[in-house]
């Protein structure tokens, strides 16, 4: 064998994620135990878990389904995305985004932050891998996570697959006959390739508000459908952004009379949306986000360009809608080392908050273990068909 091969056969021979790369046949399909949590998600969500863990000195591995981190953003976001909240309220925990990032970091500079923080905490999770169940044994007090290529043993399981990994595409009778392009905001990159035809864009969040905009952008003529009603409110009021103004005035008043706030100002700024066929929810924006998770709309120009004319289950979470059913700041803990992460309705803050709090949670089991094996290793992986053990490791089969 030439050196050089020698030299990498001996350097991945002791890297623990190269373990995981299993062969495709089920016979060389092989479990590995992992010691600190098992991630799934390797997106916003999962890398604060992760990196929040790690500062306690617990490790952990993430498992994803694609082929890189932050899926969402790098490959089913459009262009002309930019972070909808100000940068101090999207950070993650341990690290600000950098000073000379402007207040709405692109979605490239988001991207930027978030491969930057992963390298920070030596965050390298397992591409391209699936995770298809997890199963508790109760006997063992261990998850069982398996994916397409082989299966995980952990004593504690975060999942952190995402509020919007998967697009959902209503059935609309008639759909199948029409002719045109039908396609998800999660596949839409930019309006460049609707110049001069007509675009029907089916709800009205901030996402489709913000295709509409970049569709008049160039040169397409969208129309909007709306369901239902909407708050729609300027994403900055009394020179700042309307979020952290919301979240500086509920330290003071209570919900109601910030919602009445929010509304007058919108009344000012943004004049009748109900004119415009955008009527509001009997509730305030703030407390219909409480109480259903809905979100209002933080306007970006697209209200404008209308005036002119121019949406396995376990106990932890509901077979409704698979999220968390304990409702915000409590969903993040399940039972047996269950832990969600990122299901909060209140995006990057909200997945923070989740991160902090299963790492500290976390930490207090960890430490409570008599001991523990080399944290910077995952320890050898054994064939699940022999369930041999290599020497010393703790039994757990
Ligand atoms: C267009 C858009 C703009 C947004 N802007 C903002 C904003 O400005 N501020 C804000 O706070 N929030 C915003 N959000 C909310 C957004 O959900 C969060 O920003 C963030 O991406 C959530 O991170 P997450 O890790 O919880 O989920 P995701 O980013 O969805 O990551 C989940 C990951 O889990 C992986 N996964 C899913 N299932 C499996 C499986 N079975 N096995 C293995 N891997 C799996 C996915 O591939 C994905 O990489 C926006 C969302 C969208 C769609």
């Amino acid at each position: 064998m030439d050196d050089y091969l020698r030299e990498i056969q001996g350097k991945t021979a002791h890297d623990p994620y190269r373990n995981i790369n299993f062969g495709s046949s089920s016979l060389s399909k092989r479990c590995v135990w992992v010691p600190g949590p098992v991630i799934v998600g390797a997106g916003p969500s999962g890398l604060a878990a992760a990196a929040c863990l790690k500062e306690k000195g617990v490790p952990s591995l993430i498992i994803e389904r694609s082929n890189c981190i932050a899926s969402l953003w790098q490959l089913k976001t459009y262009d002309r995305l930019k972070l909808h909240l100000p940068k101090e309220f999207c950070e993650l925990p341990l690290m600000s985004f950098p000073q000379d990032f402007p207040t709405y970091p692109s979605k490239q500079q988001f991207i930027q932050y978030l491969e930057a923080y992963a390298r920070r905490f030596e965050i390298r999770p397992v591409f391209n891998q699936s995770v298809v169940s997890a199963e508790y044994e109760k006997n063992l007090g261990l998850w069982r996570v398996r994916t397409g290529e082989g299966e995980y043993l952990s004593r504690w399981l975060i999942v952190a697959t995402g509020e919007n990994a998967e697009a959902v595409v209503p059935s609309i009778e008639g759909m199948e006959e029409f002719g045109g392009d039908v396609v998800h905001t999660s596949r839409y990159k930019s309006g460049g390739v609707y110049k001069g035809k007509k675009v029907l864009v089916v709800g009205c969040g901030n996402s489709g508000m913000e295709v509409c905009l970049d569709l008049c952008n160039h040169n397409a003529t969208p129309s909007l459908v709306v369901r239902d009603t909407v708050h729609i409110l300027p994403r900055e009021m009394l020179g700042t952004s309307t979020f952290g103004l919301s979240m500086w005035l509920l330290k003071w008043l209570p919900m109601r009379l910030v919602d009445r706030f929010l509304l007058v100002v919108s009344r000012l700024l943004l004049g009748d949306t109900g004119r415009l066929g955008l009527g509001r929810p009997h509730l305030g924006p703030l407390e219909l986000k409480n109480l259903s998770g809905k979100t209002p709309v933080l306007d970006v120009g697209t209200l404008d360009k209308i005036k002119t004319g121019d949406i396995k289950e376990s106990e932890m979470f509901s077979e409704k809608d698979g999220l968390p059913k304990k409702a915000f700041p409590n969903g993040w803990k399940g039972e047996c080392g269950l832990y969600a992460v990122g299901f909060t309705k209140r995006g990057l803050l909200g997945a923070s908050m989740d991160a902090k709090n299963i790492a500290a949670d976390i930490e207090s089991w960890w430490r409570a273990e008599a001991k523990h094996p080399d944290l910077t290793h995952f320890l050898p992986v054994f064939h699940a068909e022999t369930q041999t053990h290599s020497k010393g490791r703790r039994r757990f089969i």
